[in-house]
Order: C-alpha cells, then structure tokens, then sequence
C-alpha cells in the first residue's frame, strides 16, 4: 500500500510503497483511510520540534472504513465508518478510567509515536473509533484532532464567559474556523475574530463572529475599542508564535484567560500583572474519546461544518506547504 513518509528532519515527506499494517493485539483494528487532515503539528514534526523515529507515516486527524478487526473487538465490523481518536490508549490507566485519554500513562499517538494516516490504511485500537455513519468522511477527518482540539479549548474559554463578554479567537485556520462555531453554540459572548488573512476574517464572519480584526493593523488598539477599552474575558490563541503570544496577553481584560491551543512561543507574563489583573494562562491537549463524540454529533446534527480543501496523498507536500504559508483557507485533507 501506499504512504507519505517523513525520514529526516526538515524533508519533504515521500510517497513510498509499505506494508499492509499488521494486527498484532486483539483489541487492535485497520482502518481503510477515508481521509487525513493536515495539520500544523504535522509540519512541527517534520521541523524536528517532536522526536519522531525514521521512516514515520504522519497524520493524526483520520477518518475512514473499518477494514479488519482484532478477535477482542466487539461494536466494530468491517465496513463500518470511523472518525479515529489520535491516541491510542490501554484503557487501564488512572488518566483512562478518569475518561482523561490525553492522559494516559501508555498513549501512542498515531502519525507521531507510530505510524498514522497519510497511507492507505492504518493501525489503531477499537477504543479510539468513534463511529460516523451518514457523515462525510473526508470532510469530518479534521474533526479527529483540529475540531477536537477546539472542541476541548472552546469549553475551557466558555467558563470564563457570559452573556455581552467578549471572546478572541486568534487565527481563523483550520481550528479558528471550528472554534467560531463552536463558541457560537456553547455561549453568548461576543466573538473577536483576529488574522492577518482577509480571506480568513470573511469565513469568520459567515460562521458567525460579531467582529473581526486584521492583526497587521494594531491589533491591541482595535481590540480596546471594541471592548470600550476594557480588553476581552478570554483570549484564544490557536497560532502560537511570538506575536500572537504577546497579544493575547495584552487584550485580557481584569480576570482575564488565555487558552493556549497553538505552540511554539514562549508567554511571557510578568507575575506583578497576573496578580494585579488576575489573569489565567491555561494550556490545552487535543480532547478526550468523549470530547470527539460530542463533536461528531454537533457534525451530525449539522450545527459545526468544516471547510475542507481536498488533495489526493501524492500532493501531501503541496498541503503542508500551503498551510506553511498560510494560503490555505480551512482544513487541508489527504484523500489516499
Ligand atoms: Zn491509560
């Protein structure tokens, strides 16, 4: 079967002919892959920012149809439609049984500790399959780590809001996109949509943000004027680098949070201004099994839709490089 895969730092990813995976567990499944979306963690690996051993098949957003299953599995048949939680998880841990798969003490994370997606077929195990019948496989694939991640971030963001507080999402990509969505659904807050895209700032407002921001222009400025100069409840940061970093930190207005989704900064807060304004700096991890399967029902009833652009898996390099640039409008995904 077909791969894309990495084997080095900092090269392209190569199209190369592998082996069928191989059960090798009871509780273990093949995965036909329907789709994979591309994400920026996939281009952090090829950067050398995650260990990653040589040759490695990436992606970890997929989606497709059950091909075969382990003698344990039950609930799962070939043929069945899947959406795949990235990390596959034993099940037995403390972090499991607490429903925190992120957490687990035994995690693999497909497309990263082993083989995921941008192939033919994969390996996973039957706990991390969320089933997804009458949905659009290609088109949900994203849901499997950027709609998760977001899915996660948007419910640690709606503790801090209320009705006429006021939300920022920096970076309308393939999470941002998600996460205007999603605010809308689980609060009442204003949305602040930031970016330097026009043509992102536009999709955030058919998705529903009441304003947005082209962070070239003087993003802190704007964003005081909107918020009649208090600055907002809780900033989202799903791009990560130094500016945006920076940014989120300034617009938070007294009690004020930012959810960190994006990464690759470092945030720097001076400990005088956390305590004085009372400020929250809170990482989040991807999303647990049941996080993915509220979000696949949100999917279902049609109240989140993802924006995908599709590349057949020989164009792989193309997706990471448009999505390197920023030129990519939603979610690039791999059909093999
Ligand atoms: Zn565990």
């Amino acid at each position: 079967m077909k791969a894309a895969r990495l084997f080095g730092y900092h090269e392209p990813l190569k199209i190369v002919e592998v082996d069928y995976p191989r059960i090798t567990k009871p509780d273990h499944v093949v995965v036909r892959v329907k789709g994979a979306g591309v994400c920026h963690t996939d281009l952090h690996v090829v950067e050398g920012m995650w260990q990653v051993s040589f040759p490695r098949t990436l992606g970890h957003e997929n989606a497709g149809i059950v091909e075969e299953v382990g003698d344990a599995v039950e609930g799962f048949k070939r043929g069945d439609p899947v959406i795949i939680h990235p990390a596959m998880t034993d099940g037995v841990c403390r972090a499991c049984r607490a429903g925190e798969d992120m957490y687990c003490e035994n995690l693999e994370f497909v497309g990263m500790g082993r083989d995921g997606g941008f192939a033919e077929y994969m390996l996973t195990s039957a706990r991390s399959l969320v089933k997804a019948e009458g949905l659009d496989l290609a088109e949900i694939a994203p849901m499997a780590d950027a709609g998760l991640t977001v899915m996660r971030a948007v419910k640690k963001a709606s503790i801090g809001l209320y009705p006429g507080s006021f939300v920022a999402v920096v970076g309308i990509g393939g999470l941002g996109h998600i996460a205007v969505q999603l605010l809308k659904l689980m609060s009442s807050a204003y949305i602040v949509a930031i970016d330097v895209v026009e043509g992102k700032l536009r999709l955030a407002e058919q998705l529903g943000a009441d304003y947005v921001v082209n962070a070239r222009e003087d993003p802190v400025r704007q964003i005081f004027e909107i918020t009649g100069r208090r600055g907002v409840n809780v900033a989202m940061d799903l791009v990560g680098v130094q500016s945006t970093h920076d940014t989120c930190i300034r617009i938070l207005r007294k009690g004020g949070k930012v959810v960190v989704v994006g990464y690759g900064g470092v945030i720097n807060v001076k400990s005088q201004d956390m305590i004085a304004n009372e400020l929250t700096v809170e990482g989040s991890l991807v999303g647990n099994y049941l996080e993915l399967a509220d979000l696949v029902e949100l999917a279902r009833q049609g109240k989140v839709k993802l924006v995908t652009k599709r590349f057949p898996l020989e164009r792989v390099n193309e997706a990471l490089n448009m999505l390197k640039t920023g030129e990519l409008v939603g979610r690039a995904v791999l059909t093999p």
